[in-house]
């Protein structure tokens, strides 16, 4: 069995604004500790206790952090090297990058400083989504409180290392999430996804914030939580139709129920009132309630039900739910946010968008299902960023378990005509 998490075992203290987010009650809840003791043990210890704690890519994709980190670990001719933190969080449903921001600035900040001294890097910038206006403001001034108390800056804690870190807001893209259209919008051009060249690590909020506490309690105290590879704890969002929408900290692998009913007050009306939930963020198909009983919160066990851990942000659908309609207008967020840039993306989900409301009204031929699964087998994998298979995994995941919803919805819109005629 897996959770509930002792309070002890919480990486984020604040993560409802309890206390106060600035330095002195950072510090007060640990923050800061020993930073520079850790700075001073050097680049192969902190990749080792990154390695060690098993800990992957908060942002979705789930790579290994300590060996993305050391793939930066190399020399690089006298050029500088850059940590980019992914700040831009705009998928649907998710907002736990935000909520540490917003309460835990400075995890986020030390989380920087120790990321970028196993990269070998020289500064950070963190790109922050434009909307985001508060959270940039208490980051900036989390920034500030760092530079002043010398724990970041030249000669960072007194480690000898130098280190700054700097903001950049964004315009409002969804696309700019993507890390190379985020490396491309940093630099000041368009934000669209490009092919080659990589020049920086980019790195997610929770990946980057907590780096710290694992390498102050060990990378084998964080390895202790969840199953084998899908290790440590996890920030996890639920929204929809449940009694109390929250963000919150819980072990990997907790049952996708237990998650809900522990921390969220249950679905509305009862677990027997659920329809489906999408477990990891608009992108990750949805899954219906008996896939829910049993299913863990972690990678494996989640693409073994055919979806995936994604941003960890369950977005949970009762029974009242027109969960066609409810695809459709994650459809229509996608057409919006392609940049236009690939076919396969900008025709094809455009045509996904349009079948959807047809599907919606029942206005379709039952042929037209099996056509638009096609269509987003010919977007999946075929585009140059992951925006395409974000858009073709919803339409999937809801032929693969309410075809016959959508089918019925079909029969009785031709018996509407026909009564009509
Ligand atoms: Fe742009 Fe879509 Fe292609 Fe990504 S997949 S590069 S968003 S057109």
């Amino acid at each position: 069995t897996f959770g509930p998490l002792a309070d002890e075992d919480r990486i984020f203290t604040n993560l409802y604004g309890r206390h106060d987010w600035g330095l002195k009650g950072a510090q007060k809840r640990g923050d800061w500790y020993k930073t520079k003791e850790i700075l001073l043990k050097g680049v192969d210890w902190i990749l080792n206790e990154i390695k060690t704690s098993g800990l992957r890519g908060r942002g979705g994709a789930g790579f290994p952090t300590g060996m993305k980190w050391s793939f930066m670990n190399k020399p690089s001719d006298g050029r500088p090297k850059y940590l980019v933190v992914n700040a831009d969080e705009g998928e649907p449903g998710t907002c736990k990058d935000r909520e540490i921001m917003r309460h835990d600035p400075h995890k986020l900040v030390e989380g920087c400083l120790i990321a970028g001294r196993a990269m070998g890097a020289r500064a950070a910038y963190i790109y922050i989504r434009g909307e985001f206006y508060n959270e940039a403001s208490n980051l900036q001034v989390a920034i500030h409180e760092a530079y002043s108390a010398g724990l970041i800056g030249k000669n960072a804690c007194g480690s000898g290392y130098d280190f700054d870190v700097f903001v950049a807001r964004g315009a409002g893209a969804y696309i700019c999430g993507e890390e190379t259209a985020l490396i491309e919008s940093l630099e000041g051009k368009q934000g669209k996804p490009r092919v080659f060249g990589c020049p920086t690590t980019v790195a997610n909020v929770e990946t980057v914030s907590v780096a710290p506490t694992i390498c102050r309690r060990g990378g084998t105290w964080f390895a202790g939580f969840g199953r084998e590879r899908n290790s440590g704890t996890k920030l996890f969002n639920i929204s929809g139709h449940v009694n109390h929408p929250c963000t919150v900290e819980e072990e990997m692998s907790i049952p996708l129920k237990d998650l809900i009913e522990r921390h969220a007050g249950g679905v509305r009306g009862g677990w027997d009132n659920l329809l489906a939930v999408i477990p990891g963020g608009s992108s990750t198909p949805l899954i219906p309630k008996s896939v829910c009983e049993e299913v863990p919160m972690d990678f494996d066990g989640l693409i073994q039900a055919q979806t995936g851990l994604g941003t960890a942000a369950l977005i949970v659908m009762d029974k009242s739910t027109d969960v066609i309609r409810a695809i459709a207008r994650l459809l229509e967020f996608y057409k919006h946010e392609s940049c236009g840039q690939c076919t396969p993306c900008r025709e094809g989900v455009d045509w996904m968008n349009n079948m959807m409301w047809r599907f919606v009204r029942g206005d379709a031929r039952p042929a037209e299902i099996d056509m638009i699964w096609e269509i987003s087998k010919q977007v999946e994998g075929h585009t140059i960023c992951a925006l395409g298979d974000g858009a073709a995994w919803p339409v999937q995941g809801l032929i693969r378990h309410f075809r016959p919803v959508m089918e019925s919805r079909i029969a009785e819109f031709q018996q509407q005509q026909q009564a009509r005629a």
